[in-house]
């Protein structure tokens, strides 16, 4: 595939073009690819998700709140406003060799419904890209912990489609509720609502879904909001344990006001078709075992790395004790590799997880290939060079190009959460100095005006604000898609 890049292999000074492959399409990958001049190199682009997915706002998407065409932009818009060629690939790596420097990929797609029988599944397209650059940004996957039933029965919150499979999780369980007797055991099951995991995507989640049962499906049918439940279970004993105290407790107790039922302190172990099995530790430190009955069940347990991520990992001797994710250098190199930068969840490093921390490093990793490639012009011309005054000058400019190499800094911005009925919660940092926790309506307010100016595209920008409009005059639908 790297002969399908129209850009010629040579820069216009001579050199040759070195080839950059990114693999994903996620908050580090595409923010490398937004700021990357892509002129400078081959650029190729390998996920199996055609288009960026802003993740914030996927809490909003199974409830309506926001369409979920409206926080996707498409690789292929990315990349045509970059300087240079890019290709993209619709595959997922499946292995990468750090010695020959090469990907293997199968085609893939991550929302292959339609069009799929026209795909030879028992002769998978499989190919190989070379690279001189890998930047590895796969991100993480949900962990279960390897907690039986779960990944059998339960629902992510991770991609697009798991948003979409939770609002029809969620009105399946609905419509079949409704032919069987009000107070039925069955009906109330179908009723419920479990959210496991009290990390901000399970506090968005169970918000959301409190939210649009009392301020939407109580009006196409009424009554639903008395008999319908949301359950967040935490085995921690709060919620949001990154955020302030303060915080934790409003959030505590805008949640029961909402009536949202919070079961901190109870650890799930097992789950099954119907039932989620947990301990729960009371004040007095005595465990006792419970079943809470489910209609939809999402977890949202926290991240693990991906095979390839740990197939990677192991061919490294420098990454033996990578459990949790690719162990970086402060230039975002991997140890142990000379060629290969990774960013973002599937790394483990002192930053969390998260798309702050993805996009800054995604805006690093582009100025830094960018120094990379003044470094890799000036050694060309030193090589090719004769005249001892301009070597002279040569060389010191290749000194500075190498002094400018700098490393990686982390400047954390706050968090935020939304936690229904119109109220967030934010940690904000000011400076060095100034932190301001707040909590409320206000604070809603700031977190939608910060998510907007967050989303990547002007074109998402304006059509999230639409969704918030058309949701604020019209309501939220009940329709099942
Ligand atoms: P991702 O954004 O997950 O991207 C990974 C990419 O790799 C995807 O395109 C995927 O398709 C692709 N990929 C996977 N496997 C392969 C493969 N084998 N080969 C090639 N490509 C592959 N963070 C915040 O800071 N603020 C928030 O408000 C916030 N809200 C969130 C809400 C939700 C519901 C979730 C799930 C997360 C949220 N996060 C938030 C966390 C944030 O989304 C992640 O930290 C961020 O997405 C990490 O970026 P990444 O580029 O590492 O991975
Ligand atoms: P998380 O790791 O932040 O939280 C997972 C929670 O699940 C933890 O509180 C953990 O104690 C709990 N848990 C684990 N095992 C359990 C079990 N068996 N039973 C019950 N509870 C269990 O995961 P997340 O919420 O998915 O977030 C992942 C990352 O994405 C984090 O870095 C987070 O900051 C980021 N994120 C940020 C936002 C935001 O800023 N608004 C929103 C979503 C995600």
């Amino acid at each position: 595939p790297t002969e399908q890049i129209p850009q010629s292999d040579l820069k216009p000074n001579g050199n040759k073009r070195k080839t950059i492959v990114i693999l994903g399409s996620g908050w580090g990958s595409i923010t490398t690819l937004k700021h990357l001049d892509t002129s400078l190199y081959n650029v190729i682009i390998v996920s199996p998700r055609n288009y960026f997915l802003f993740t914030p706002l996927l809490p909003s998407v199974p409830t309506g709140t926001v369409d979920v065409k409206s926080i996707t932009d498409p690789v292929r818009t990315v990349a045509r406003a970059t300087p240079g060629q890019v290709l993209y690939l619709e595959a997922e790596a499946t292995d990468v060799d750090p010695v020959s420097k090469k990907v293997t990929i199968k085609h893939k797609s991550n929302s292959m419904t339609f069009g799929e029988a026209m795909i030879n599944e028992e002769e998978p397209i499989i190919t190989t890209v070379d690279y001189d650059y890998l930047v590895f940004g796969v991100g993480a996957q949900t962990t279960t912990f390897g907690i039986p039933g779960v990944a059998e029965n339960a629902s992510y919150l991770k991609e697009a489609h798991d948003a979409v499979v939770i609002r029809q999780k969620i009105f399946n369980s609905i419509e079949a509720a409704q032919l069987l007797p009000v107070g039925s055991e069955e009906r109330k099951r179908l009723l419920s609502v479990v959210v496991c995991g009290g990390g901000p995507t399970g506090v968005e989640l169970a918000a959301e879904v409190k939210d649009y049962i009392d301020q939407d499906l109580s009006r196409w049918l009424p009554g639903i909001e008395k008999e319908m439940t949301v359950t967040l279970v935490e085995a921690l004993p709060n919620v949001l344990n990154a955020f302030n105290q303060k915080l934790i407790k409003y959030t505590e107790e805008v949640f029961k006001r909402q009536e949202l039922d919070l079961r901190t302190n109870t650890m799930v172990k097992k789950v099954d078709r119907k039932n989620v099995y947990a301990v729960h530790k009371n004040a007095s430190g005595e465990q006792e075992s419970i079943a809470i009955p489910y209609g939809t069940l999402v977890w949202a347990t926290g991240n693990g790395p991906r095979e390839i991520t740990k197939s990677l990992a192991s061919k490294i001797e420098e990454q033996k004790t990578a459990r949790r994710g690719l162990l970086i250098d402060a230039y975002l190199k991997v140890d142990g590799s000379d060629s290969i930068y990774a960013l973002g969840d599937c790394t483990f490093t002192k930053n969390p997880p998260t798309a702050q921390v993805a996009h800054q490093e995604g805006i690093f990793l582009a100025s830094h290939f960018e120094k990379l490639s003044k470094i890799d012009d000036l050694q060309y011309s030193i090589k090719t060079e004769t005249e001892a005054d301009k070597l002279d000058k040569l060389n010191r400019r290749l000194e500075r190009a190498k002094a400018s190499l700098r490393p990686f800094e982390y400047v954390y911005q706050g968090s935020l959460a939304y936690i229904g009925t119109e109220r967030a919660v934010a940690d904000l940092v000011w400076g060095d100095f100034s932190n301001v926790s707040t909590g409320g309506s206000l604070t809603f307010l700031f977190w939608r005006s910060a998510y907007v100016s967050m989303i990547l595209g002007v074109r998402s920008k304006i059509l999230v604000c639409f969704d918030w409009l058309k949701v604020g005059i019209f309501g939220r639908d009940c329709s099942k898609e």
